[in-house]
């Protein structure tokens, strides 16, 4: 398992407090950097309803996106976990609304993410699978397989994830693929039905090679499908934030 200590600082922005990792290299996957604030002297109106800014309508910026608005537009004051702000910021409504969203992950998926579910895991094309329990390391950057052995898989190492639901095998309809999460390409996203098992293919630290694993759901079967749904979120997530 991973030696790295997961000290955090507070340090002050001009948005606010944030509460990072002591050696950024250590951050969460789900991490965004703060945006550059379009400079004052290129917005002279509104970017979202046009008001001219003058003495009376003041300009504010979006935590988010970095764009320029008069108060009106950028009133909402939202939580941004993934900046590490320790207060709610000041956003946009676009903004807002992809903020609120995420705090959906932040409260529910991430936590389940972190409890684990059980899962039979069977590495590349073997034969043998073994039964362990799965589940998403503290610092986000892991997760972790605990059975008599023991594998960890480093979240940005993963190229693809496949969902796979009940019913289908891989290749079918109906599943769920993010294909190349590091080159960022978007196969498909299908129905509803309840997610049985994962395809994670992923590289070692310092090699090209890909490595394969897939995880069914054992034992408790419905926590092991809000698990993989749960990592269908955050995959997702990644994944638009590698493309942004
Ligand atoms: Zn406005
Ligand atoms: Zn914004």
């Amino acid at each position: 398992m991973s030696a790295v200590p997961d000290g955090k600082k507070l340090v002050r922005s001009p948005s606010g407090l944030r509460m990072v990792p002591e050696n950024g290299a250590f951050s969460s996957p789900f991490y965004l950097d703060e945006p550059q604030w379009v400079p004052d002297k290129e917005c002279p109106r509104c970017m979202q309803c046009d008001t001219k800014f003058d003495f009376l309508t003041r300009k504010h910026h979006c935590r988010r996106c970095g764009k320029c608005f008069c108060d009106k537009c950028c009133s909402k004051k939202v939580p941004l976990p993934r900046m590490c702000f320790v207060d709610p910021v000041r956003q946009c409504a676009e903004c807002g609304l992809i903020s609120q969203k995420e705090m959906e992950f932040y409260d529910k998926q991430l936590k389940l993410l972190l409890n684990g579910g059980s899962f039979l895991v069977t590495q590349g094309n073997s034969e043998k699978s073994e039964a362990m329990m799965c589940r998403l390391s503290n610092n986000h950057r892991y997760l972790f397989m605990v059975g008599v052995s023991h594998l960890q898989v480093e979240l940005a190492r993963i190229s693809s994830v496949q969902i796979l639901t009940d019913g289908f095998a891989p290749g079918e309809k109906d599943i769920h693929t993010y294909t190349s999460l590091l080159e960022s390409q978007y196969i498909s996203e299908g129905g509803n039905s309840r997610p049985s098992g994962m395809l994670l293919q992923y590289k070692l630290p310092a090699s090209q090679e890909i490595q394969q694993l897939r995880l069914t759901a054992h034992e408790e079967r419905k926590v092991a499908a809000s698990w993989l749904a749960a990592m269908h979120k955050a995959a997702k997530l990644l994944y638009e934030s590698r493309d942004q």
